[in-house]
């Protein structure tokens, strides 16, 4: 099937193959392993993915270490140019991408079309790489001598995505490790992987050169050839922690620069003071919005004092309203999960936290939609949540809002630092002073004053804390320029014409070098 016809026949093909994208083509594995892409809206398999072999893998890196000379060699507006036509392919064709990942992710098209938008800010951001990759100069540095920095690509690296941003996570990495001058293998989630081929088909529409982006498909033996393949100088990597750590270990191990997003459990503290409607619709938005499977998802609801029990009820009642159901059609506001496996396990805490002393106060398992075929889990509230417990410590990844009262914002503020991940957390109150203070004192990567899904826009950069992240740097924006380049310092004399010479710079000096 050729590229384009993907998105038309995404939900109608039984059994389409979704192959690589190696040197500018597609090309089907003759690895002989392959895995089910499922709807997860009807629960039927609708695709086979091709996992790539170790010789198919480094095809890749083969195709995208040739074009990486030519590549890093091109003008900063030419990289400009073919990532400007990448900005309107995509922005011209955002609902067919949005309908693509939505039949094969589940999310709801309105939150795809989101989705898609905040990755074309990344594509927009990378449009800027000739301002972005200016460098210093330092004229005089000594006398006659000048001292400036330049920034150059790392070569071939790599990016391995997760399942629950099929297009906006591959946005956070390719887009500007290319406009670096790097060339680039995306392992996409191989639970959602035709949304990859279609961004490779963008590219070579907007003029990228053969081998520059490739796509390897496949699961963790796909990304182990990555992460010993010489020739594959850096990894982005974003998913789940244990995988994170693992990469990150091994990855550095093997002489590669690697950035590891883990997963998340991330808090809202609300105040006594906070505006109780405002508290409600956010927690309810955040923690049920793409069914959970968001790492900026808020899982846990820390509400302090006599505010808790209003705004537990508030909660309630918008949880009663929230449509479940096929992510495609019109007026669904939460669509199914993942995988049947996805979804059980997060069932399982629902029907496990009463034996551990939580409250059940709204099971999603009661939800009509669960009758339906696909992967549906209605929405669920944990109420008198403690740490110690599986629901509490565990990133649940699923429409389960965990409630954690607390007496003071002391406590409150001790749970949340101490829980081992450290992504996103939100403050809701009124009180400015007390927001500050938080945002001083909180442990977390990234702060939503009165803003439950702090994402930071495309020119700051993303990244969790502690299990949240592995590595230094923080992905995308300007932190992102830093990872996908590696800096060279030059030291320069050009002696003056003769007329004009300064005698101090001919002469033998065995001293070390020292500004005069
Ligand atoms: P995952 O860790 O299972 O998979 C992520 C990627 O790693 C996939 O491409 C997968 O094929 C590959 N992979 C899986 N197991 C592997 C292994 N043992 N060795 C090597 N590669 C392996 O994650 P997922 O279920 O696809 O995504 C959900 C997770 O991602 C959640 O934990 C979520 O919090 C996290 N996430 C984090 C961020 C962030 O920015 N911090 C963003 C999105 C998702």
């Amino acid at each position: 099937m050729a590229i384009a016809d993907i998105g038309s026949q995404v939900r109608t093909v039984g059994q389409r193959t979704v192959n690589h994208w190696i040197g500018g083509k597609l090309v089907a594995s003759d690895a002989g392993r392959s895995g089910i892409v499922w709807d997860p809206a009807t629960g039927q398999a609708q695709a086979n993915v091709d996992f790539a072999s170790p010789a198919e893998v480094d095809q890749a890196v083969e195709a995208a270490k040739q074009a990486f000379v030519e590549w890093r060699a091109s003008a900063l507006s030419r990289r400009a140019e073919v990532l400007f036509k990448l900005r309107e392919l995509v922005d011209a064709n955002r609902r067919k991408i949005a309908e693509m990942l939505t039949s094969e992710h589940g999310k709801t098209v309105p939150d795809a079309m989101g989705e898609v938008a905040r990755g074309l800010e990344n594509i927009e951001f990378a449009c800027g790489i000739p301002n972005l990759l200016k460098g210093g100069f330092s004229e005089q540095a000594s006398r006659g001598i000048d001292v400036y920095q330049i920034r150059q690509p790392l070569g071939v690296v790599a990016g391995i995505t997760p399942f629950n941003f099929p297009a906006m996570v591959p946005m956070w990495m390719f887009p500007l490790a290319i406009a670096c001058g790097n060339t680039f293998i995306l392992k996409p989630s191989e639970k959602d992987p035709s949304v990859s081929l279609y961004l490779a088909e963008l590219m070579k529409k907007a003029g990228l050169p053969d081998g520059v982006f490739n796509v390897v498909q496949g699961d963790n033996a796909v990304v182990d050839r990555l992460l010993e393949h010489p020739d594959v100088r850096a990894i982005s990597f974003v998913g789940s922690t244990p995988v994170a750590r693992s990469i990150y270990e091994t990855g550095t191990r093997n002489g590669k620069r690697v950035q590891a997003l883990g997963g998340a459990k991330n808090h809202m503290l609300v105040l006594p003071d906070a505006d109780l409607a405002m508290a409600a619709d956010a927690a309810v938005s955040a923690a049920f919005g793409s069914a959970g499977e968001r790492c900026m998802s808020i899982s846990v609801v820390v509400v302090v004092g006599a505010i808790a029990d209003p705004l537990i009820a508030a909660i309630r009642e918008r949880m009663s309203r929230i449509k479940v159901g096929p992510g495609m059609e019109e007026g669904i506001e939460m669509g199914p999960l993942i995988t049947k496996e996805h979804r059980d396990r997060v069932a399982s805490y629902v029907a496990n936290a009463s034996s551990e002393g939580a409250t059940v106060a709204v099971d999603g398992r009661q939800d009509p939609a669960c009758q339906r075929s696909g992967f549906f889990l209605g929405t669920s509230l944990l109420d008198h949540v403690e740490p110690g417990m599986r629901c509490y410590r565990d990133e649940i990844f699923g429409p389960v809002l965990s409630i954690v009262r607390a007496d003071t914002y002391d406590r409150a503020l001790r749970i949340i630092n101490e829980n081992p991940y450290g992504n996103g957390v939100a403050i809701f109150t009124r009180d400015g002073g007390a927001a500050r203070q938080f945002q001083f004192d909180v442990d977390a990567g990234m702060v939503g004053v009165n803003v439950p899904i702090p994402v930071p826009v495309s020119y700051y950069s993303f990244g969790g804390w502690k299990a949240s992240l592995f590595g230094d740097l923080h992905i995308y924006g300007p932190e992102g320029v830093q990872f996908y380049t590696r800096t060279k310092v030059v030291t320069s004399r050009w002696p003056a014409p003769e007329t004009r010479k300064d005698p101090g710079t001919s002469k033998v000096d065995l001293g070390f070098p020292q500004s005069r």
